[in-house]
């Protein structure tokens, strides 16, 4: 076996092989293995042709045929399999090589195995990809987590086989120290949820209050899509709902079970904002809203609950209607991103990455699910001020919330009074207010938590902690 392969890939599923075939196409000599090795000759046969791929059975013939240092990228199912793979490997490598693992993992995994294989001198790489399997064959949007030095020779392979933004620029850099990587990436699902749950909330709304047929959404969406919403996912979600049933004639929308899936870093991105305590509100009603459909049964016993009388808009109002939907995503959206990043930062402080949150708002413009147009501007809004406590304090985002509240806040009059659930929305605007309150009831709280737990409080007149010892029995 020869020693020519400048990168590996192990696990040829479909991100593996679509990644090792990126690789391939831009000009790279790759090794490629799988546990199953059919896999492996499979994707030799089928697509040899597009570059060098070097085929290997064992995993001793893999770590051969790559040049020194090694460069070894694992994309099997996360979790157990990945430590499965790292334990076969690791054994025959040597200081200085690298494992890029390119899964799902959850960046605490990551953090652990950066710092087993450290012991080794191993460079361990923990790299979120996304763009499904689309993006890791013609460019996905990378974000490498791992020792800085690992992305002096990896990071220009990674820049090769990225994703553009519409600029040019590679949507790859290196995000930070261990698992900052997954961390981002891991965030930018969570960001995923909400956008994708704001979009639902608008066209159940635009169906439910407006009284649009599903073709006729696709149409208002496809318009938003030549605006400040310009987005893959408003995109996509255009294309989803002009789509038609071939065996029924129905909308395809109506066809489809209305139990929604998840895989979990959504969940993951919630959990892990409830331990930094950030408010990721948005993301979380998004998670929870997957979960409350997925409940058939309690559903099934819900539905004879009392609700109001369905009144739909004429269709004069309606296309009125329509625009200030427009203006409650594009709103919500900004505070779904202004959270994410806020889970970043808390994130970038607690583990000490520095992350820089301009260049992750920069990478995300393209190849990922969440790439916008949109993403440009949080990009010019952290390189105009590095420091920016919050997406909020950005003056054009502030002034472009401050023109749509007003029909923000009737989209949710409307959603109320016409009992169709909009907790994405609704989540956003709380969490606006909320932020912008002069005064908060946290003050009545903390009296609550001092008078039946003596846990004290603090005043807004005097330094110090205080406990009033409350009156009765207690
Ligand atoms: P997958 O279904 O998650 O995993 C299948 C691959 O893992 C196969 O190559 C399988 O080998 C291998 N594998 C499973 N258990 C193993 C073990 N114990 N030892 C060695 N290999 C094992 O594949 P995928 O959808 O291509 O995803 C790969 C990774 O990318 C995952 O971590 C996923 O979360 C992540 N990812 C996926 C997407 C997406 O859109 N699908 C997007 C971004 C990231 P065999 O062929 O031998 O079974």
């Amino acid at each position: 076996m020869s020693t020519s392969a400048q990168i590996g890939v192990t696990g040829l599923a479909v991100m593996g092989r679509n990644l090792a075939r990126n690789f391939a196409r831009n000009g790279y000599t790759v090794a490629v293995h799988n546990r199953t090795p059919t896999r492996t000759h499979a994707l030799v046969e089928e697509f040899g042709h597009e570059g060098d791929f070097v085929a290997a059975e064992t995993a001793k013939e893999f770590v051969a045929a790559l040049e020194r240092p090694r460069r070894l990228v694992v994309m099997v199912k996360a979790g157990e399999p990945t430590d499965a793979v790292i334990q076969e490997f690791a054994p025959l490598l040597e200081p200085g090589d690298m494992i890029i693992d390119g899964g799902n993992a959850h960046f605490a995994d990551t953090r652990r195995r950066e710092r087993e294989l450290r012991e080794q001198g191993i460079h361990f790489v923990g790299m979120g990809v996304s763009g499904g399997e689309e993006g890791a064959l013609n460019g996905p949007s990378i974000m490498p987590g791992g020792p800085a030095e690992s992305y002096d020779s990896l990071g220009p392979m990674l820049e090769k086989i990225s994703a553009k933004a519409a600029d040019g620029a590679p949507c790859v850099t290196h995000v930070g120290p261990d698992g900052a990587g997954h961390f981002v990436k891991m965030v930018h699902n969570g960001i995923e949820y909400a956008d994708m749950q704001l979009i639902g909330e608008a066209y159940q709304l635009l169906r439910d209050v407006a009284g649009f047929s599903p073709a006729e959404i696709a149409d208002i969406f496809r318009t938003w899509n030549t605006g400040r919403l310009d987005s893959y996912l408003i995109e996509i979600t255009a294309e989803v709902l002009s789509h038609v049933d071939a065996a029924t004639g129905k909308p395809f929308v109506d066809v489809v079970v209305d139990q929604a899936e998840q895989k979990g870093t959504g969940r993951w991105t919630v959990q892990i904002a409830l331990d930094l305590g950030v408010p990721v509100s948005g993301i979380a009603e998004a998670v929870f809203a997957r979960s409350l459909s997925g409940h058939a049964a309690l559903r099934e016993a819900s539905r004879g609950l009392a609700g109001p009388k369905p009144a739909r808009l004429g269709e004069a109002e309606a296309a009125a209607f329509a625009d200030r939907v427009e203006q409650a995503l594009y709103a919500s959206k900004i505070v779904s991103y202004t959270q994410g990043f806020h889970e970043i930062a808390a994130g970038s402080e607690e583990y000490g990455w520095g992350i820089d949150l301009g260049a992750v708002s920069s990478i995300w413009r393209g190849g990922c699910i969440i790439r916008a147009a949109f993403l440009d501007r949080i990009r010019a809004a952290y390189d105009a001020r590095p420091d920016l406590p919050s997406l909020l304090s950005d003056e054009t985002f502030a002034r472009e919330i401050a023109d749509a509240q007003d029909a923000w806040r009737e989209v949710l009059v409307s959603a109320t009074l016409q009992g169709v659930p909009t907790p994405g929305f609704a989540a956003a605007l709380a969490y606006y207010d909320a932020l912008r309150a002069e005064r908060l009831p946290a003050a009545l709280t903390q009296g609550q938590r001092d008078f039946f737990g003596a846990h004290t409080y603090r005043r807004v007149d005097r330094e110090g902690s205080y406990h009033t010892l409350w009156g009765g029995d207690r």
